[in-house]
């Protein structure tokens, strides 16, 4: 099973698609599922969450999950 991921660089700003191979047939949690990709646009390797297609580290307007203690 093939996923496409698009993403935006963040060296160069360009979106890039990838295709990636499924491997896992479980699903995995959001904050797992973190692919490293071989950019084409800047040749170097970025960590894209096969879920939700962002980047590892984007900064984002939406708050990282801050732990909240009950
Ligand atoms: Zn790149």
């Amino acid at each position: 099973m093939q996923r496409q991921i698009l993403f935006k660089c963040p060296r160069t700003g360009m979106n890039v698609e990838h295709r990636i191979d499924d491997e896992r047939p479980e699903r995995l949690e959001p904050a797992d599922a973190y692919v490293s990709l071989r950019c084409p646009a800047c040749m170097s390797l970025h960590f894209v969450n096969s879920t939700t297609s962002k980047l590892l580290g984007e900064r984002s307007a939406q708050s990282v999950s801050i732990p909240r203690s009950a």
